[in-house]
């Protein structure tokens, strides 16, 4: 596709230019400690699959040169953030504690201990894990792995793992993987029930599919995007940390681990290493304000348990830590500093949610308190509190949403009309569509673009194939990305131009990949699998179609009785069903391949992988009239 990017407007320049008195560049701290202890790197063109893929590219973001300028079309805030994470290889913390950074997403940390090493998380997929482990063995030479520590059930911490280690290993105690307690059903079902539609919107968030340039993706904050072609993996640990805190000596190795449930992630743990004094706070301490809520959508985080589990780290730990060492960016050096970064970050979670509960009791909605909300200086102009990742802006409206909802009690907004209708009353009320479309012409000339984008939407909305519409629009979107100082707010709203600017020559934004595989299915319990059948059940097609089965899972030792009937699903495990319509004898993996649509039970059971005794046409038709997900969807249009 022909690439319409523009260049920068006078108004975004000059916008972008606000930031440049406000905030300390001179302050090169950062860079300082994101440089230090570098000991190599991998070579161009970066991590590669067994096909020669890239999975993880070191040229793409090449124009983040760390002298470079900042490009007009990119907020000099998140310029500075973005050469930062470009920092990329194999660093020395401190004497035998290193760290693979800007590999991926997110960090592996390596111990040296008596005999080999540990590794602390294993980066998002197989081929990375396999590549920062062979980077730092070519560094430091080769040692044996005696155990594999993940902080949280977030995918970028635990993907890698079937690139370190084998199930078999895990098992048999050679290498111990150890998770805090609720890992493994948390990294399974904080994507499950969801999973297609946050897989879509994760690409937007992202901005992966953008190109990498100074009018493209620059950066997601928390690091460098994600990585595409790798292969994701989840293993079974061996040993789960269930008290608030233990003490563990791994081969010679003393690590204490504190459970912090219920902040960044539902399942979540910080570490501390005594003999190094290292604080490994997992990911609630960043170099960016971290999200309440991540704009691909999830569960909103609790600010409170957050702000108090970074208390709980410093009285337990504060005194006696020299560096902190996390899961994303570069660890701070220095008693003082790791103070310092503590209570800023501490305090800026607590002001935020304290201030939003606040101006919510005055009468406020989200939108007027994400729009009053201002930290104070010392806080919010803060290099490590930046709202790279996650804003002051929607986390605010993230902490509203988990108090009170999406409702603000104006009637007005009780019964809205949907997207397409709203458009269609808002066009007619605005004097017609060529009316309106002078009036967002005039807001993108005038560099009015929170306004402009706001009368654009309605009239794309009513006329999707309005190509005027749309290209104004997604010049408007780009302004608004070219000035903010958020990667995922940057990549929202170039997405956005990208969709619309391809839907004008008839093409679609289809992103290559989504999450939810057979892999994902196969680790699900059986009450989750059985959910996920649950939901794609198209209720009114099977409402008047009771059916009962008794479902067997040999490999899973387990039979479990559905009863179909009003359109959902009841399970229960071992009930005796009255009548039985079908008996369903089948193993998980071919279970999980009936849901996703990737075959049929008469396909299962000519192949002998199935067996139905009973109304085999009935299983049949049960199978084929489930929805079958795609992350062909637009959002930028109807
Ligand atoms: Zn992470």
């Amino acid at each position: 596709m022909e690439n319409l990017a523009k260049d920068a407007s006078q108004f975004t320049k000059v916008e972008n230019k606000k930031l440049l008195s406000q905030l300390d560049f001179a302050d090169m701290q950062d860079f300082e400690d994101a440089q230090r202890g570098l000991l190599g790197t991998v070579p161009a063109p970066g991590i590669t699959n067994a096909n020669g893929d890239v999975v993880w590219s070191v040229e793409k973001f090449a124009f983040e040169d760390i002298d470079a300028d900042c490009p007009d079309t990119v907020n000099p805030s998140l310029w500075r953030q973005a050469k930062l994470n470009n920092i990329h290889g194999l660093f020395e913390v401190t004497e035998g504690i290193y760290q693979v950074r800007n590999l991926d997403l997110a960090n592996m940390t390596i111990i040296e201990s008596d005999t080999g090493i540990i590794i602390i998380d294993t980066t998002s997929t197989v081929d990375q894990s396999k590549a920062a482990l062979q980077l730092y063995y070519s560094i430091r030479g080769e040692k044996p792995i005696k155990a594999i520590l993940i902080t949280h059930s977030h995918v970028d911490h635990y993907g890698g793992l079937a690139g370190l280690v084998s199930q078999e290993d895990i098992d048999s105690g050679k290498v111990p993987l150890y998770v805090p307690d609720g890992f493994l059903l948390e990294a399974i079902s904080e994507n499950a029930y969801v999973g297609n539609i946050m897989s879509r919107r994760m690409y937007n968030q992202v901005g992966i599919i953008l190109d990498a340039s100074p009018k493209g993706q620059v950066d997601e904050g928390l690091g460098k995007g994600g990585a595409i072609n790798g292969e994701v993996s989840l293993l079974v640990p061996s040993h789960i940390i269930k008290e608030k805190r233990e003490t563990h000596v791994i081969d010679g190795f003393e690590i204490e681990f504190m459970l912090v449930p219920g902040t960044e992630a539902p399942a979540e743990m910080i570490m501390y290493m005594p003999s190094k004094k290292i604080l490994l706070p997992a990911e609630l301490i960043t170099h960016n304000l971290h999200n309440v809520l991540t704009l691909r959508g999830a569960q909103v985080r609790d600010v409170r348990k957050w702000w108090q589990a970074i208390d709980d780290m410093m009285a337990i730990y504060g005194d006696k830590t020299d560096i902190i060492c996390a899961v994303h960016h570069w660890p701070t050096w220095g008693h003082e500093r790791c103070m310092e970064l503590m209570t800023i970050q501490r305090d800026t979670y607590k002001y935020m949610l304290d201030q939003t509960l606040r101006l919510m009791n005055l009468g406020y909605n989200m939108v007027e308190i994400a729009e009053m909300m201002e930290l104070p200086p010392k806080l919010g102009n803060h290099w490590s509190m930046r709202g790279y990742y996650g804003t002051l802006n929607h986390d605010v409206k993230a902490i509203y949403q988990r108090y009170l909802g999406w409702f603000d009690m104006n009637p007005a907004n009780l019964h809205p009309l949907p997207p397409v209708e709203q458009g269609k009353a808002f066009v007619e009320f605005g004097g017609g569509s060529e009316a309106v479309l002078a009036k967002v012409k005039a807001a993108y000339e005038n560099g009015e673009y929170r306004f402009g984008a706001e009368i654009g939407k309605h009239l794309v909305f009513a006329e999707p194939d309005n190509k005027e519409a749309m290209l104004v629009l997604a010049d408007i979107y780009e302004q608004l990305g070219y000035q903010s100082e958020a990667g995922t707010w940057r990549d929202t709203y170039l997405m956005g131009a990208l969709e619309l600017r391809a839907a004008t020559a008839g093409k679609k934004i289809t992103p290559p990949v989504g999450t939810v595989g057979v892999n994902s299915l196969n680790a699900m319990e059986d009450y989750m699998l059985l959910d996920f059948l649950s939901m794609l059940i198209v209720g009114p097609k099977i409402v008047d179609k009771p059916m009962n089965f008794k479902l067997v899972q040999p490999d899973r030792k387990s039979t479990y009785a559905l009863e179909i009937s009003n359109g959902v699903l009841i399970f229960h495990e071992n009930k005796k069903l009255p009548n039985v319509d079908a008996t369903i004898t089948l193993n998980r993996n071919e279970l999980s391949m009936l849901a996703l649509k990737m075959t049929k039970p008469s396909e299962l059971i000519a192949s002998g992988k199935m067996t139905v005794e009973g109304n085999a046409d009935m299983v049949e038709e049960f199978f084929t009239e489930l929805d079958a997900f795609t992350l062909d969807i637009n959002i930028a249009r109807p």
